[in-house]
């Protein structure tokens, strides 16, 4: 049995909106599972609604097989990090680590223990006496996430723990929350806005959009089988090409190319007539005109450089894609340039529906 249900969950604030819409997941005990989407799509409701945080309109949720719908955010045995760290700016790092477990009358002795082994896992050791102004960004988010951590609760959520991070710091932070979550197995969900972020750290990653579940899978699931459009747009850096048309003949035609779409995917014969969308990962190219894959004539717009990868912006009609190739291999402006997709490289998507050809 999963160790966290969500079951036909919904949110519906008294305003009406209904932010949140049939939730389905399951959890098994110490996956790191990542709510992504972008700002407003409902993942710090839905995760306000597993902390106890906010009622839930309709629906189950479970820890344990047990019904939590009821629970107090303090009876679901559940710690949360916040984006603002909230720490108690007149207390020390040790104080402000030992502070949950000060309330609860844990033994002085036991809390020392803790606080200490606490400090060792999120290197703040040297800094346990020093109060939270004097210390950065990044030492500030660990001693939030030391605070949840040394209560040994079941389940850890974290809502953006990183978005006060300079970008520097955010890559550190992300590392370590990482290897936080290896040492203490804890189970946690994340959310975050930020693909990259999901894709480091999540076993598992719930893609949402406007308060609906998009597609649940591994980054690597995500990455190369994408549900959707939306789902192909969101995860990758930069975001998948994407070239819309009608289906003439079996062809998808833009500029001078002409692509036989049977030679993807069989069955295109329903789609004569209708719009497809054409996609592929800038990552995914080959230049030059290489047998056996898709050989488009396009023309060199701008490039970016970006250290080992440069970025080539592109046009071929009205379509226009991004390439990314190394940076040895960089193209002048204003000239055309050739490139190839390998067939088992494109996506195809209804274009009405959006989701994904089979
Ligand atoms: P996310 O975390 O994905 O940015 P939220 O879960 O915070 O999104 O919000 C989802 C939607 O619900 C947004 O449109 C937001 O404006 C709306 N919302 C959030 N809180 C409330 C509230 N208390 N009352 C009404 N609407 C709310």
């Amino acid at each position: 049995m999963a160790y966290l249900t969500l079951k036909n969950v919904n949110k519906i604030y008294p305003n009406g909106y209904h932010a949140v819409h049939n939730f389905n997941l399951e959890i098994e005990r110490g996956e790191f599972v990542v709510f992504v989407g972008p700002s407003g799509c409902g993942k710090s409701t839905t995760l306000r609604m597993i902390a106890g945080l906010e009622d839930i309109s309709s629906g189950e949720f479970l820890i344990d097989g047990v019904r939590a719908n009821e629970k107090g955010p303090r009876e679901r045995e559940i710690a949360m990090v916040f984006q603002s760290y909230a720490l108690y700016p007149q207390m020390t790092v040790y104080d402000n680590i030992a502070f949950g477990l000060t309330l609860q009358g844990v033994d002085e002795d036991v809390i020392e223990d803790r606080v200490k082994k606490t400090a060792a896992i999120l290197g703040l050791t040297d800094y346990l006496d020093r109060l939270p102004r004097a210390l950065s960004g990044g030492q500030r988010q660990r001693v939030a996430i030391g605070r949840a951590i040394i209560r040994k609760v079941g389940v850890f959520l974290m809502d953006e723990p990183l978005s006060n991070l300079d970008a520097k710091q955010r890559v550190t932070m992300r590392y370590e929350i990482a290897q936080i979550h290896q040492e203490t197995g804890a189970t946690t969900i994340y959310v975050t806005h930020d693909q990259t972020e999901a894709m480091t750290l999540a076993d598992r990653i719930v893609v949402m959009k406007d308060g609906y579940i998009q597609q649940v899978g591994t980054p690597y699931e995500l990455y190369f089988q994408p549900e959707n459009v939306f789902v192909a747009g969101f995860i990758g850096e930069p975001p998948m090409n994407f070239i819309r048309g009608k289906v003439q003949n079996g062809f998808l035609m833009f500029g001078e190319n002409r692509l036989d779409l049977s030679r993807r995917q069989d069955g295109m014969a329903k789609y004569e007539g209708k719009e497809v969308v054409f996609g592929f990962r800038p990552e995914a190219i080959q230049l030059g005109l290489q047998d056996g894959a898709y050989q488009i004539h396009s023309q060199v717009e701008l490039t970016e450089m970006l250290g080992d990868n440069t970025n080539i912006y592109v046009t071929s009609g009205d379509a226009r894609a991004i390439l990314k190739v190394d940076s040895h291999d960089t193209p002048a402006t204003d000239i055309p340039l050739d490139f190839s997709i390998p067939l088992q490289s494109v996506y195809l998507f209804d274009g009405e529906t959006e989701k994904v050809i089979r």
